[in-house]
Formats: C-alpha cells, sequence, structure tokens
C-alpha cells in the first residue's frame, strides 16, 4: 500500500485526491461515523450528497431522539451534528458521488464526476429515499400534514384522523401504530389485496379503528393551512368508479423506499430492492474496507437513532480495520 494522506495532484482537468477516510452521506450515519471517524485520527472528508443532512431536512419536529427532551426540528439537528462532526476536525464537502472503483485498492469514488478520491477505507451512508406518489399537493402540503414516517410524526396526530397509503408491511406496521394515537385511521390499498406478510395482515384486521379502502387511490388533497381531507378514486378503470372524499389530518405515505445504491451497485451485493447487503452485526460489506451504515442498508429501523448506531459501528469496523492492515 503506499497511498499519502491528503495530497492531491491534478492531471488534466481531472483531479486526484488521496485521503484515509472518506464518508459519502451526511445524514444521522454520515455525520456519527463522521464524530467516531475524527476522533479515532482517521481525517475522515465527508461529501454531503445532494440532500444536506439527509432524509431529516425534510422533516419537522423530531420528539424521539434521546437528548433532545424538548424536541428539535429536523433541520437544526442536522446542523448540529454537522458542527459536532466538524468540531473533531471532519473535513465536510457539498459533492456527491457519481461513480466508485472497488476493483483495486485504494478504493476510488468519483464525486461530481470530476474528481477521483482515493480512500484508505470508504463509509457508505447515502440513505435510502422514501417513495411519494408525484401528486403536486404532497409537495404543498409536506410537514403540514403529509409525512413518509409514522414513528416520526404520528404522534402530532393524536386524537385526530388519519390515512395510509400501501398496502405492504411497511403500511400494515405504520397503520397499527397509528391506530394506537389516531381516533381513525383509513388505509387507502390500490389493489383488493394486501402485499404485506399475512401476520401484519392480521394485525390490521384485528384493529377496531382502522379502516381499509381496498381498490382506491389518492388523486389530490384539500385544506387551508394544512391536509383537511383527501380526495379519491374507487375502483379505477371500472364501470362503478366513482369519486371519494374522506376528512383526514395527516397523510402518510408508505408505498416503499428507494435505497440510493446505484452507483455502487456494480461492486458491493444488494438485495432485490438495492439496499446494500452487509456481514450481520457489522458494517461490514463484502469488499474489505467498504463500509455501509444507515438506510442504505437497513430496511427495517430506518430511524435517526439507528442510523447513527450504525454509523458508530462503521467508524469502529474501520478503525479496526485500517489497524489490522
Ligand atoms: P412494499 O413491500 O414494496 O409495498 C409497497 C406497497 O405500496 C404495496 O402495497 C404497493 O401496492 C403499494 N404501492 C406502491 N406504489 C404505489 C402507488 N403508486 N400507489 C398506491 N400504492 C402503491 O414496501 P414496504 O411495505 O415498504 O416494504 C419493503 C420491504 O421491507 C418488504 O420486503 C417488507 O417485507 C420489508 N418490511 C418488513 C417489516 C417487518 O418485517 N417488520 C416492516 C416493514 C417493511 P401493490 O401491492 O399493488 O404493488
Amino acid at each position: 500500500m503506499n497511498i499519502n494522506e491528503g495530497e492531491s495532484s491534478k492531471g488534466g482537468s481531472h483531479e486526484t485526491e488521496q485521503v484515509k477516510c472518506l464518508i459519502v452521506g451526511s445524514g444521522p450515519a454520515g455525520y456519527t461515523a463522521a464524530i467516531y471517524a475524527a476522533r479515532a485520527n482517521l481525517e475522515p472528508v465527508l461529501y454531503t450528497g445532494m440532500e444536506m443532512g439527509g432524509q431529516l431536512t425534510t422533516t419537522t419536529d423530531v420528539e424521539n431522539y434521546p437528548g433532545y427532551p424538548e424536541g428539535v426540528t429536523g433541520p437544526q439537528m442536522m446542523e448540529d451534528f454537522k458542527k459536532q462532526a466538524e468540531r473533531f476536525g471532519t473535513d465536510v464537502r457539498f459533492g456527491i458521488a457519481t461513480g466508485v472503483d472497488f476493483s483495486s485498492y485504494p478504493h476510488k469514488v468519483i464525486i461530481d464526476d470530476k474528481k477521483t478520491i482515493e480512500a484508505k477505507v470508504v463509509i457508505l451512508a447515502t440513505g435510502a429515499t422514501a417513495k411519494y406518489l408525484g401528486l403536486e399537493a404532497e409537495k404543498k402540503y409536506s410537514g403540514m400534514g403529509v409525512s413518509a414516517c409514522a414513528t416520526c410524526d404520528g404522534f402530532f396526530y393524536k386524537g385526530k384522523d388519519v390515512a395510509v397509503v400501501g398496502g405492504g408491511d411497511t403500511a400494515c406496521e405504520e397503520a397499527t401504530y397509528l391506530a394506537g394515537l389516531a381516533r381513525k385511521v383509513y388505509m387507502i390499498v390500490r389493489r383488493d389485496v394486501f402485499r404485506a406478510s399475512k401476520a401484519m395482515q392480521e394485525r390490521v384486521f384485528k384493529t377496531e379503528n382502522i379502516e381499509i379502502l381496498w381498490k382506491h387511490q389518492a388523486l389530490d388533497l384539500f385544506g387551508k393551512d394544512g391536509v383537511e381531507g383527501a380526495v379519491l378514486i374507487k375502483n379505477k378503470g371500472e364501470e362503478d368508479e366513482e369519486e371519494v372524499k374522506i376528512k383526514i389530518d395527516g397523510f402518510f405515505l408508505a408505498i416503499g423506499h428507494t435505497p440510493n445504491s446505484d452507483v455502487f451497485k456494480d461492486f458491493l451485493e444488494t438485495d432485490e430492492v438495492g439496499y446494500i447487503k452487509t456481514i450481520p452485526g457489522t458494517s461490514k460489506t463484502k469488499i474489505p474496507g467498504v463500509f455501509a451504515c444507515g438506510d442504505l442498508q437497513d430496511k427495517v429501523y430506518r430511524q435517526a437513532v439507528t442510523a447513527a448506531g450504525s454509523g458508530c459501528m462503521a467508524a469502529i469496523d474501520a478503525e479496526r480495520w485500517l489497524a489490522e492492515q
């Protein structure tokens, strides 16, 4: 191995830089990995990706992250994470990983198609993106009644009426969770069957305040200063197709997430949806020296606190791996 940390060379217009530890992604996983890596002297360079701060910057109040007894806004919390990472010397830069080459050592990550970072260890924390239906109203009411995370935002709908879109495990889980808080939960399911596992379905069927709207699709939302209702279409394309309105205060999307793993797929193992596979109980990918953490490799928990925990694991795994070389 012959890597000189911090060196930079320009060959034509394409720049190459050598670093010890490269972190890609700026959500709770990436910044936590940076805090630990910086304190372990790995001199991390962190590229933020397009959405600086990750998914939390699109939420309003975060009340379930330990250490904030009064709650905190998502953007403020991510600013705090960033400051803490910088305090220990993390070099935080705006840029997007547009390609990688993990076929030879040192690992190479291309940033913005114009710069190659050669890194002794790479920590991937690019997260996942919640899928939306693509309605204009979803943007209009973002943070004002539209959410893609029941665990994060359900609390604000105590005693109110909400709808969950989707028929998979996530939708059933979120509907059941919301049913414990809200007065009534509608499930808007586009087919006449669930995709969810039988066990999850059973839980929904047993919950009295969940009403399943089979063969319904959401067309629009309405409301003055926030969501007050949804316009749905029932039996779309059939003779008895009809428009239906429901009164709701919250509209929860649970139609799946897309892990941001496209650029890594040629080199790392993913599951059928695209989540990076790690060795269970670790952050190690199948490429030595490349680690994955946060929602990029977690389709089950997807919480800021679990992402942060896995970012910590990735930095510790990276530090130990380097020490063994
Ligand atoms: P999913 O299994 O892909 O289900 C997505 C659901 O959303 C389906 O019912 C789908 O309908 C519906 N949908 C997709 N696009 C839609 C659209 N444009 N309009 C209306 N409905 C739409 O996603 P998921 O529920 O997030 O689960 C992802 C993975 O994580 C699964 O493997 C799941 O088993 C796993 N998971 C496990 C747990 C657990 O074990 N506790 C919890 C959550 C998730 P169709 O069925 O008609 O396609």
